[in-house]
């Protein structure tokens, strides 16, 4: 496919650091592989706005794949930056920021009773993987194909995100020893974990599942279907894991859990919560999180876990986001979920927008998704076609169809217009393009 518009700074950085670095990113989603084209190299971000190298601005529908719910560079997020970066980066201490943000996150969502910061979603689930182990003394994990966890060796069996928008059936350097005990199962389906459960009595350490599913596009749960999920492990004496990375202090003020009110046992995040720093965390029950050291056997450690500017960036953004934040940005998602259907329908292109609060995507399809398998049958060419358009046009969406779109507090009546001159045409494409 060729495109009529250049990014030449762009280009030219793309290939400087494709000498340097393994496909010239340093995260496999921000090529843009799936759709084809140049990354686009950003120099700065403001409000709902990026700009890239080359000088053009776009809507930004990725917002750093979830954290920036408040915008780019929010004057008070930056500001509490500041502050904290003034007195020193990093101490190999504790400090007050990482337990005012511990309160926090606490305060917010009830079944968290205690937590452990990290830096990063993927340690988050690794540690609680770990720690669910630790505590059952089993060895077992069900994950659900489609779900991603971050980059966890045991938790890459038939993961979405990178791996759903390249089709890696599996990832070589993850060994059967460190997969073997990793069973995937069909996503939304409870006969399949009854199943599973039923085979093998005693020996499943937790189910880790996405709270509502963002990175095979955006796949809710099933009524029911969280709530089967807790009831099967309670009866076995396993953990249930709810992955909150990227809904938790995204899709209510206590995540997920505030919507549904399914009580894990374990919960991870990241994303929002760091305030566009590294910071993550894993919490839940205090019996189980007592496993951890130095208090219980459970080994889990990092020299910039708690970091003290992160934790200001990400305390700061908590702080901000209030009842009325939320219904701001739920009311933006809705807005731009109508405008991106009308103008499928308009084009009779056969399309599914797909919510959980305010995440969502497209399917082009018209069939239900409720899985990785369905989402997969979708006409995914289509997105590519629509895709380039809308970057020409300046809106950026993430570069694959099987991720979440993102909007934030700073989506303002100028943003969406923006979005809506740009639709028509890029729906046009999306209708007029070929497999
Ligand atoms: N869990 C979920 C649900 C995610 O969406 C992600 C990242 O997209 C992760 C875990 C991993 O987080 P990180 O990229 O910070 O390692």
């Amino acid at each position: 496919m060729a495109y009529s518009y250049e990014a030449p700074v762009s280009q030219t950085l793309f290939d400087r650091a494709s000498l340097v670095t393994p496909g010239g990113v340093n995260s496999p989603v921000r090529a843009f592989r799936a759709v084809g084209g140049t990354p686009r190299f950003m120099v700065s971000g403001t409000g709902p706005y990026l700009t890239d190298a080359d000088g053009r601005e776009y809507v930004d529908l990725v917002c750093s794949w979830g954290p920036m719910i408040l915008g780019h560079a929010h004057p008070e997020v930056i500001a509490a930056v500041q502050e904290a970066v003034a007195r020193g980066t990093s101490f190999g201490t504790p400090g007050e920021g990482e337990v005012a943000l511990a309160e926090e996150i606490v305060a917010r969502i009830e079944p968290v009773e205690q937590v452990r910061l990290v830096s990063s979603g993927t340690e988050a689930t690794m540690s609680a993987i770990r720690l669910a182990r630790g505590f059952t003394g089993r060895a077992k994990v069900v994950k659900f194909a489609g779900c991603y966890h971050g980059h966890v060796d045991a938790l890459l069996a038939a993961a979405g995100s990178g791996v759903a928008t390249f089709g890696l059936p599996d990832t070589p350097g993850v060994t059967g020893a460190q997969a073997g005990d990793t069973i995937v199962l069909p996503y939304n389906d409870l006969e399949a974990v009854r199943a599973v459960f039923a085979a093998q009595p005693g020996e499943i350490a937790c189910v880790i599942t996405e709270a509502s599913p963002g990175n095979m596009g955006v796949v809710p749960p099933l009524d029911g279907f969280n709530a089967g999920l807790k009831e099967i492990c309670e009866a076995d004496g396993a953990l249930y894991i709810s992955d909150e990375v990227m809904t938790g202090f995204r899709t209510s003020k206590a995540g997920w859990y505030g919507i549904d009110g399914v009580r894990p046992d374990l919960m991870t995040f990241g994303k929002v919560m760091g305030g566009g720093f590294p910071a993550a965390a894993f919490g839940g029950r205090a019996d189980v999180m007592a496993h951890l050291a130095p208090v219980g056997p459970v080994y889990q450690a990092g020299t910039l876990s708690g970091n003290p500017v992160a934790t200001a960036a990400g305390l700061a953004q908590l702080r901000l986001l209030d009842d009325a934040a939320y219904t701001k940005v739920d009311a933006v998602s809705a807005q731009l979920r109508a405008l991106v259907g009308e103008a499928f329908t308009k084009e009779g292109v056969a399309h599914t927008v797909s919510a959980a609060s305010n995440m969502f995507s497209v399917f082009f399809t018209e069939e239900p998704v409720r899985d990785y398998e369905d989402a997969k049958k979708q006409e995914a060419f289509r997105f590519t076609a629509f895709f380039h358009s809308m970057l020409e046009q300046g809106v950026y969406l993430p570069p694959s169809a099987f991720e979440s779109w993102f909007v934030s507090t700073a989506h303002d009546a100028r943003a969406v217009e923006r979005i809506a001159a740009a639709l028509p045409a890029a729906a046009r494409a999306a209708s007029e393009a070929t497999a």
